[in-house]
């Protein structure tokens, strides 16, 4: 989908919720380059305040290498350290944030202090996306991707199959299923999900600041959606 770009707009905080499968990477990709904000991930931040050896990093290394779970106050720490960067002035969009309750709500009285760009002492409440998915359309998406070992080109058996049944089309190599993809794993990490994600959407509902798109739309539909969303919120 072609975007035009808005890159002047103060979007505020954006919180993306979608569980695997749901096309948030697709999403978020398209809202950074419509909006020029950046896409803040956890992950990103864990591993970058690692590498750069941040008295942050060294401290999650420490947990981390001791099998542990890094702390809600550290992960704050960092997302409060990157959110104060210029490029994230006018807003931004995290991805695999917040994850706990504890989080959302630390993050809440976060922005009750920020200042965004052009907003002078108005405080931005979180436009929170949630793109919905149901289970069943959620599990044939995961469980139908196969890969080729040969050129790595992925298919869906259900959505993009290969023209011969099993075979790649590039090199007729046989297609194979990851071990991620069978749906032991796959339903394993969709419970998970909705485990860890169902109090926040709560926290969230109950704020009014939830926004459900309908994920069962083809992907630029869901765009269409999402952007139509954040240019309607009234910061
Ligand atoms: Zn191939």
């Amino acid at each position: 989908m072609k975007v035009q770009a808005a890159v002047n707009k103060t979007v505020g905080p954006i919180i993306l919720l979608g569980a695997p499968g749901a096309g948030k990477g697709t999403q978020a990709k398209l809202i950074v380059e419509r909006y020029g904000v950046p896409q803040i991930s956890t992950g990103d931040l864990l591993r970058d305040h690692v590498s750069r050896g941040t008295e942050l990093g060294k401290q999650a290394k420490a947990i981390m290498d001791a099998g542990k779970l890094v702390p809600d106050d550290l992960v704050n720490d960092m997302v409060a350290e990157r959110l104060s960067r210029p490029d994230a002035a006018r807003g931004f969009i995290l991805d695999g944030y917040p994850r706990t309750l504890a989080q959302a709500q630390w993050l809440d009285l976060y922005l009750a202090d920020k200042v965004f760009e052009n907003q002078g002492e108005r405080k931005l409440h979180p436009v929170v996306i949630d793109i919905a998915v149901e289970y069943n359309q959620l599990l044939r998406r995961l469980t139908g991707r196969r890969s080729c070992p040969t050129c790595g080109r992925i298919y869906n058996v259900y959505f993009q199959p290969p023209r011969v049944a099993d075979l790649c089309d590039v090199d007729g190599a046989k297609l194979v299923t990851r071990r991620d993809d069978c749906e032991e794993v796959i339903s394993e990490r969709l419970r998970a999900y909705q485990r860890q994600t169902l109090p926040l959407v709560d926290f969230y509902r109950a704020k009014g600041q939830l926004l459900e798109i309908n994920g069962d739309q083809d992907a630029s539909a869901v765009s269409r959606d999402v952007l139509k969303v954040i240019d309607g919120h009234r910061l």
